[in-house]
């Protein structure tokens, strides 16, 4: 078998640079695909702590402008797979964050710092510096989107893939960035990156890639509907079968409880009797009362697509249901209000950290009883996956990748030894009030709990089967090319 080069394009990665769970998917692809045959190198801008991490590396070329800005291509190492990042110091080297300053404002340039990301990415993936080849570019969401684009419009026959991890980012601009963006003329037309009369990164991705796919078979479907469409239905349905579900896998070499670092006490599905040391650790963490009863978990942004303004509105509920509340997340300042005064209402019962806390997030994971994950579209979802492999129960809307990763305890499926946790039929007062009795209820049932908790740990949520699908997927876009 031929080994096949792919260059993965993202705005982020593990270990380097995280904001979501996109990072945690680039991070993991390298290892996921490589026993299928593709040695996969990644593209990075190169934000501060990716220049960090890389020390003293040598360039392997120079742009003297790259959209305006000089540039250089550095190599280096993710994890143990190759790493290229494009170090234009004017457009990645900011305090702050990828794609926002530290007061959380995006920044007004994003359109050209990452349409010269993904130039420079379609420049290396079509062989134009020296001692670098590839079989297919694969770009993931918006950030990223336009190297197809630029792959297309200079004549490539390279095959393309292309990700969404969230269609709920777009990358639009005014039609006035375009003439910056150094593209034929004709690029700017409805089957091109041309939007709404502006321009559309992630809509020039869909256009211009040999494949789309997106993080779970339930998305590639709802993302054909204007519900979930976000504007693109259309485009994604003209696609038809090109558009294909992965769902995401973890990564099993963070994410292991029987080896976490970050635990009170490591546990695995034999020993989930020590597990109870991580529920009081993270009970005197958070300044809970310590009791047997359940105890929820939240690990999230903060916003209206992860249903937290309708979690707000439950939780008196919870509490009055004998529930308690642990709450990690950042975003919305009045949501952060929101919660903050939840806790003062509720002192022992719930208890929030505002910030982004990795290490807390595994002790949560590990110490909580369930994870509420009520989102209102959820292209995969890994909170939900990291519940399962902790033990840790996720109680879930039915959406996305939330419906195609999580068992629900019906009846049926708690006869079955199958229920993996528990779905809420919507996002609202009634359904997550709903979901959250019942999931009380099956916690007052130790066998029936301990049944749910191990099924989940025993789902398979590694990257095995995914991995293979991306292989399977280059493999006939590079046949077909
Ligand atoms: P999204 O990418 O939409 O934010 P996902 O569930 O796909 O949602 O991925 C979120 C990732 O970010 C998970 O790895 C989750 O553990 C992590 N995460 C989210 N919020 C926080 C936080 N406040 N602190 C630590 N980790 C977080």
């Amino acid at each position: 078998m031929k080994t096949l080069k792919v260059l993965s394009i993202a705005s982020e990665a593990v270990p380097l640079i995280k904001t979501g769970g996109l990072a945690d998917v680039a991070g993991a692809l390298p290892a996921a695909v490589a026993p299928h045959g593709v040695a996969m190198t990644t593209i990075l801008p190169g934000y501060p702590k990716v220049l960090a991490a890389l020390g003293k590396a040598k360039a392997l070329h120079a742009w003297p402008s790259l959209l305006g800005e000089p540039a250089r291509l550095l190599g280096g190492k993710l994890g143990e797979h190759p790493l290229l990042v494009v170090d234009a110091p004017a457009y990645f080297q900011r305090d702050g964050g990828p794609y926002a300053d530290a007061g959380g404002r995006d920044w007004g340039d994003n359109w050209r710092r990452f349409g010269a990301f993904a130039r420079a990415a379609a420049d290396v993936a079509a062989g134009a510096i020296k001692g670098l080849a590839f079989d297919l570019a694969h770009a993931h969401d918006w950030q990223a989107a336009m190297a197809p684009a630029y792959l297309r419009y200079a004549g490539s026959a390279l095959p393309s893939v292309m990700t969404i991890h969230n269609m709920a980012f777009q990358g639009h601009y005014g039609a006035d960035v375009f003439p910056a963006l150094g593209l034929p003329r004709e690029a700017f037309a409805i089957d091109g990156v041309e939007y709404h009369g502006g321009v559309g990164f992630l809509k020039a991705g869909l256009e211009a890639a040999s494949a789309i796919t997106t993080v779970s078979p339930t998305y590639a479907r709802e993302i054909r509907t204007a519900e979930f469409g976000m504007g693109l239905e259309g485009l994604i349905r003209s696609r038809g079968e090109r558009v294909h579900g992965i769902v995401n896998g973890i990564d099993t070499r963070e994410w292991n409880p029987e080896a976490d670092p970050a635990l009170a006490q490591r546990f695995g599905l034999r020993t989930l009797h020590k597990r109870v040391a991580n529920k009081r650790a993270l009970e005197a963490e958070f300044g809970l009362d310590s009791h047997d009863g359940p105890l929820f978990v939240v690990i999230t942004r903060l916003t209206w697509q992860k249903g937290m303004d309708v979690l707000l509105e439950v939780i008196d509920h919870l509490v009055g249901m004998g529930g308690r509340l642990a709450l990690l997340g950042s975003g919305d300042a009045a949501m952060e209000a929101g919660f903050h005064a939840a806790a003062a209402r509720h002192p022992g019962k719930v208890a929030v950290r505002m910030g982004y806390d990795e290490a807390l997030s595994h002790r949560m994971q590990a110490g909580g009883d369930a994870i509420l994950v009520p989102s209102r579209f959820e292209p995969c979802g890994l909170t939900q996956l990291y519940g399962l492999a902790y033990g840790c129960v996720p109680v879930v809307s039915r959406t996305g990748g939330l419906a195609d990763t999580v068992v629900d305890a019906n009846l049926a499926a708690l006869a079955a030894g199958a229920a993996t946790g528990v779905q809420c039929n919507a996002v609202t007062y009634g359904a997550l009030a709903d979901a959250i009795d019942r999931t009380i209820a099956l916690h007052r049932q130790p066998d029936t709990w301990r049944a749910i908790q191990r099924a989940g740990m025993k789902s398979d949520f590694s990257w095995g089967r995914s991995g293979k699908a991306y292989a399977d997927l280059y493999a006939s876009l590079v046949e077909a090319a």
